[in-house]
This record gives structure tokens, C-alpha cells and sequence, in this order.
């Protein structure tokens, strides 16, 4: 048995089969397989190598068809590598012989040979390293295209286990199959994390080794809530944990009921709790879930999961679909916040160096003009169908807000003018998640109808804490007396200029926190919808002068540990069984 701690992101426990989802082509861990999985493995070495030689093949004809012979001889190196038996044979031996996973044997092999050439060090030969290194890649992307193709085809449920995952491979989990994850690398709000949250599934990410721990196939026990995997649980810790499953059950069941009840404090104060989604069809779990509407809707997912660029019509039809759905209740679209970790670098022909302080979000909307237009006009059609509210992201200046705005205008006239209906009242709103606009949230309240306080990106700024890195995890925390100054900055900038204030990051999802965001002002909180009930359960036990109170309290402290213990503390007295109250920290 083996108990690796990470990160919690999506609470709940669950045991199961382990499943290697082979993602990352740079870190290849070292697997072994079982015995008689071995001739299978060696089948699938040859079958991508196959592919391959087929892919290199198609490329030289293309390349020569193109740019003459010469340039296409570049590919007959290549497929001379994958022809030379003197290379692919020792590949099949060490699978069979060292019952290693095929990916393990031709990265262990191709690197090698590379390193080989490199140590000749004539500029020939490092260019030499480099093709191998090409060839290395070619085949690992086609066996990892295996690993998703075997995930597909799995038919009972399994735990995926992975070095590391992207936004858009979380948000094609089926989750009829895949009941918890768990990864290597990332942090509490990285986008993938984000993303297999919403899941609804237990979450553990960042244990930095789990990936080389696990065997496809051996059992695993995912604790989301405290952030522990455990590997090959002996007897009596899984008994334990499937009484703990049992119990939650039980548990889910108070929270269903929850979700019909309304969402005031004691004193009768109204929170309003909104959810956070990436596609249409979570609305319908948030309304199970007992939202009352869309605080956040992050809609660059539409362009992760699509391989072409989404065309009006298709941002449209989302948009639409959204609104009916939601039935007369508002929806906050958040235009594309595309670049950092989603989408724009594997695309980019030369990736940013420092991509979370390059071209994201609105910067990256205002520099794609036609492609941000687009998504303004299907944005505009469907405030036809019901209430929506337009928010845009990552705003540091000014003038970049109210460039946007002019372009939202422009945009708006077009559709006057093609006679298309809209919203001309529709409210327009902007994320703060940037220290500068948090500082200068005066300045900004004069120019937008809400703010939406967005944590996730405001903690990595402000903290300088890169918030998918697992490595300075213990870094990231809302509970940081700075962050807590600039929400109230903010807050406060929005009570003094009639502002609708609101929070959207994941921290609104964690129950500890709950006291604190109501003690400082907000009454509407944007949160990933399995979370709702959770936190409706803190709002109905508690009143608003004792969350003034905490609020005031913690205020004074300048430690995070001070404020995180004391926001558990108190969570506690009003709310004994929570233990505490979730929290990823
Ligand atoms: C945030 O930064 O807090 C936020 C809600 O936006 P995202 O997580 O999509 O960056
Ligand atoms: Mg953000």
C-alpha cells in the first residue's frame, strides 16, 4: 500500500480500477504490465509504428509534390529509422523481456539514440539527434491517440491516473466510466482542474508521482476531499474507506433536499448562488443543484473541444441553447479567455515564454478582432431569447475597457443594421482578477454595470504564484491578507458606485469560505454547481452580524494560516459535522 498526498479539487471518495491515461509525450513513466498483457503491448508498438511510417509516407509524397525531392528526403531519414530493425527489434525485446509499457521502451530508446548522436557533436549529427527526437514524438503521439481510444472503449468504470491533464482532455471525460482522476501535475484552480470539478467526480492533482506508483488495472482509492490517493489499499483501510463511501451516500441524500431550499441566512438575508459552467448542458445539473442562474460561463470551451474555429452560428446555437434551458433565470457569458493554458499555445507557432502574463483573455480577443466579433454577434442574437449579461475577462487598464466597449458598440450597430434583434439593454460587467484593476476598481466602476470578482487568477497575481504549478501549491491561498485587502477594495469600490458586486472563483465553492465573502459584503456567489448545496448549507446556519464580526476579525490578521485557522474555527462552532468545511487548502 502506498498513500501519496496532493491536492483537493472535487470532493468525495471512490475506489477503483486504475487507468493509465498515457497524456504527456515529455515525462514518460516507467510501467510495467502484467504478463499477460505482454504480446498485446508489443502488437501496439507495431501498429503505431505502422501509423507512422504511413503518416511519413504521406508527408515525403506531400513534401515532394510541394517542394521538389530534395526537401522530401528529409522524410526518407525517418522512415530509413523506423524500417531499421536493428532499432525496432530491441524496442520489442525490451517489452517483452523488461514487461514495459511500449511508450516507456521507445521514448527509454529513441532518446538514447539521440543522445548518442548529440555526444558526436558535429552540427550534423545534433541534427540527426533532432530527427529522432521528431520520430520519438510522432510515435508516442500515436500511442497516446491508443491510450484515449482504449479509454473510450473501456467498459467498466475506472479511475483515470495521469502525469498531467489539459482543459480539453478533462472536459471529454465520460463520466459514466471515469468515477475520480487524479494527476502528477497541477494545482487547485489550474483549468483542467476546473474542468474535471465540474465533473462532479472525487479529484486529486498534483501528488507529483502517482502516475509512476500505479500500474494500469491496480486498485486505488481517490480521496478528493482530503487530497490523498492511496495505491494497493491493504484490507482494512478499504473497508474503512467504503464505510466512509457509504456514509457520504447517506450524506448526499440531506443534500438533495438541500437543493430545494432557499438560500438565506437566518436573519433572512437572500445570498444568491449562481453556478459556474463551461458548457450548456451543466444548467441542467446546476438547477438540480439548486442554482439560481449563471454567474460565470467560461465560453472558450466551446473552441477546446471543437478542432475548427466555432463558427457565429455554432456560438450561437450554445448561447441560445443556454438561455432556454435556463428558463427566464440569467445567464453571464464571460467572452473567450482563450491563451495561458487553454488553447492558444499548442497553436501558436512560437509558445510565449511567460503565457499566464502574455497574450490572454481580452488581450487576446482585442488582437483577434474577427474571431471576438463573431462571438459578440452570437452573443447579441441570443440576448433576444432571455436575460444575458456580457462579461469580459483578465481587464487590466482602462483603455482596454473601454476599447472593448466601443468594439461591443460597433458590433451592436452592425446587427441594428442588418436588422438582427438584441438586448440593447444588456448588462456588460468585467472580471477583476487583476491586482491593477482590483487597485483601481474606483476608476472602473464608472464604466461597466457589475464586477465579478474572479479569485482563481487574482490569488496567482497577486501572490505570484503560478496557479497550475503543484510545486509552489502551498503558496496559492485565498486566505493570504492580501487577497482578502483587494476583495474589499474591490467590494467596496462597488457598494460606493452602485456597482452589483459578485465572486466567481473557485474559493465561493469552498465552504470555509462562505462567512468570510458574506461578512465582507457579497451577496451573490458564481460557483461550480455540485458545490451549491454545500455552501447553501453554511448561508442557512449562520446571520449576518456574526459574519461582519469574522470578517472584521480576519481583517486584522496578517497570516494566512491565522485567517485559514480561523475561518475553520469558526465554521465549525455554526456547523459542528462539516469538520471544518471543505477547502483545498
Ligand atoms: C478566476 O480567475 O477566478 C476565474 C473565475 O476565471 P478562470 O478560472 O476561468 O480563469
Ligand atoms: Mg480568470
Amino acid at each position: 500500500m502506498e498513500v501519496i498526498k496532493g491536492i483537493p479539487v472535487s470532493p468525495g471518495v471512490v475506489s477503483g480500477r486504475a487507468f493509465i491515461l498515457e497524456e504527456v509525450l515529455e515525462r514518460v513513466p516507467y510501467h510495467n504490465v502484467p504478463e499477460s498483457e505482454v504480446e498485446g503491448e508489443v502488437h501496439r508498438f507495431d501498429e503505431a509504428v505502422a501509423l507512422a511510417i504511413r503518416d511519413l509516407q504521406a508527408d515525403r509524397d506531400r513534401a515532394a509534390a510541394k517542394l521538389g525531392p530534395e526537401p522530401a528526403k528529409i522524410f526518407e531519414f525517418h522512415l530509413g529509422l523506423l524500417r531499421d530493425q536493428t532499432l525496432i527489434e530491441p524496442i520489442r525485446e525490451r517489452i517483452q523481456t523488461g514487461r514495459v509499457t511500449a511508450p516507456y521502451a521507445v521514448a527509454e530508446a529513441f532518446r538514447s539514440l539521440a543522445e548518442r548522436f548529440r555526444a558526436m557533436g558535429s552540427e550534423v549529427f545534433r541534427q540527426k539527434a533532432n530527427d529522432v527526437l521528431d520520430l520519438d514524438r510522432r510515435l508516442l503521439s500515436k500511442l497516446v491517440g491508443q491510450s484515449r481510444d482504449r479509454l473510450l472503449r473501456v467498459r467498466e468504470q475506472v479511475i483515470v491516473v495521469s502525469h498531467e491533464l489539459t482543459p480539453e482532455r478533462a472536459a471529454s471525460l465520460d463520466v459514466r466510466k471515469v468515477i475520480g482522476c487524479c494527476t502528477d501535475a497541477g494545482g487547485r484552480t489550474s483549468h483542467a482542474s476546473i474542468v474535471a470539478a465540474a465533473l462532479g467526480i472525487p479529484v486529486v492533482v498534483g501528488c507529483q508521482r502517482v502516475s509512476q506508483s500505479v500500474n494500469d488495472g491496480d486498485q486505488i482509492i481517490v480521496d478528493g476531499t482530503s487530497g490523498v490517493v492511496i495505491v494497493r489499499p491493504d484490507v482494512e483501510t478499504l473497508e474503512q474507506y467504503q464505510r466512509d463511501i457509504a456514509r457520504m451516500a447517506d450524506m448526499a441524500a440531506d443534500l438533495r433536499d438541500l437543493a430545494l431550499q432557499e438560500s438565506v441566512t437566518r436573519d433572512g438575508v437572500h445570498i444568491e448562488l449562481l453556478g459556474n459552467i463551461e458548457f450548456a448542458h451543466e444548467i441542467r445539473s446546476l438547477l438540480a443543484h439548486g442554482g439560481e442562474g449563471v454567474g460565470l460561463y467560461r465560453t472558450e470551451f466551446l473552441y477546446l473541444t471543437s478542432p475548427t474555429e466555432p463558427t457565429e452560428e455554432e456560438h450561437f446555437q450554445a448561447y441560445k441553447q443556454s438561455v432556454e434551458l435556463l428558463n427566464g433565470r440569467t445567464l453571464t457569458i464571460r467572452t473567450l479567455d482563450l491563451g495561458a493554458d487553454k488553447y492558444t499555445q499548442e497553436r501558436a507557432e512560437e509558445p510565449e515564454r511567460n503565457p499566464f502574463l502574455g497574450l490572454r483573455s481580452i488581450r487576446y480577443c482585442l488582437q483577434n478582432l474577427p474571431m471576438f466579433k463573431t462571438q459578440l454577434r452570437a452573443i447579441l442574437r441570443a440576448s433576444a431569447y432571455g436575460p444575458i449579461k456580457i462579461m469580459f475577462p483578465l481587464v487590466s487598464t482602462l483603455m482596454e475597457l473601454r476599447q472593448t466597449k466601443m468594439i461591443l458598440h460597433d458590433v451592436m450597430e452592425e446587427c441594428e443594421d442588418e436588422g438582427i434583434n438584441f438586448d440593447p439593454n444588456m448588462p456588460m460587467g468585467m472580471m477583476v482578477e487583476v491586482p491593477s484593476a482590483a487597485l483601481m476598481a474606483s476608476a472602473f466602476a464608472r464604466e461597466v454595470a457589475f464586477f465579478s470578482i474572479g479569485t482563481n487568477d487574482l490569488i496567482q497575481y497577486t501572490l505570484a504564484v503560478d496557479r497550475g504549478n503543484e510545486r509552489v501549491a502551498n503558496l496559492y491561498t485565498g486566505a493570504s491578507p492580501a487577497v482578502i485587502h483587494l476583495v474589499k477594495t474591490i467590494i467596496r469600490a462597488g457598494k460606493r458606485f452602485n456597482v452589483a458586486t459578485s465572486l466567481c472563483g473557485e474559493i465561493a465553492g469552498e465552504p470555509t469560505y462562505t462567512m468570510l465573502l458574506i461578512g465582507l459584503g457579497l451577496r451573490t456567489l458564481s460557483l461550480v454547481p455540485s458545490q451549491i448545496p454545500h455552501v447553501k448549507r453554511v448561508v442557512r446556519a449562520v446571520d449576518i452580524p456574526t459574519c461582519e464580526r469574522l470578517a472584521r476579525k480576519v481583517g486584522s490578521f496578517d497570516s494566512e494560516r491565522q485567517v485559514m485557522n480561523t475561518l475553520r474555527a469558526e465554521l465549525q462552532k455554526v456547523l459542528p459535522e462539516q469538520g471544518g468545511g471543505w477547502s483545498a487548502e
